[in-house]
């Protein structure tokens, strides 16, 4: 039987390893670098080559999305000064996941989902529900059954770089 065809939004490269693997089990992925929160600009590029590496040792195909980090900073205004886990992270991960949501549905996606639930840092119910209303959102907990832990040990295999702050400049203070 031919398998579903899944778009998993990519937050960063160390996230992806574990996901990738418990979804290629399942489904047909494609990985989507969306991420127009990580500032400064350099810092996203490094993120996005490394995310790069982990699909080509993966064997999935990795759409970059446009980074644009002006319209993300339009889209939290208001709310720079939010603690982490507050209301600025909501938007940004509505803002990601509507994107992934819009390419999933012009693309032809059979569902779209997150590697954001592996984070111990990130609620996976808050991630679900936004999922939910932007489109036909599977709801992978990937921080279950020692994802986290997996996801470091994988990533430190590889040698990947990992990142000592969220992604925005207002996670970086
Ligand atoms: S701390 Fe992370 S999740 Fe929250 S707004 Fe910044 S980049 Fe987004």
């Amino acid at each position: 039987m031919q398998k579903k065809q899944l778009l998993l939004h990519i937050c960063c490269a160390p996230c992806a390893t574990h996901a990738i693997e418990e979804m290629k089990a399942t489904y047909d992925v494609t990985g989507f670098f969306s991420n127009s929160n990580i500032a400064p600009e350099e810092e996203y590029h490094k993120r996005l080559a490394e995310a790069q590496r982990v699909a080509e040792t993966c064997d999935i195909p990795l759409v970059e999305d446009t980074y644009d980090h002006a319209s993300w900073l339009e889209a939290i205004r208001g709310l720079e000064l939010e603690p982490e886990k507050g209301e600025r992270c909501k938007v940004c991960f509505h803002y990601n996941l509507s994107r992934a949501a819009t390419y999933a549905r012009d693309n032809h996606f059979d569902l779209f989902t997150t590697t954001l639930t592996i984070s111990p840092h990130k609620r996976s119910q808050t991630i679900f529900q936004l999922g939910r209303e932007l489109g036909p959102f599977l709801e992978a907990d990937f921080k279950k059954r020692d994802g986290f832990k997996k996801s470091i040990e994988k990533s430190t295999a590889m040698g990947l770089y990992r990142q000592d702050y969220c992604g925005c400049e207002f996670s970086r203070r």
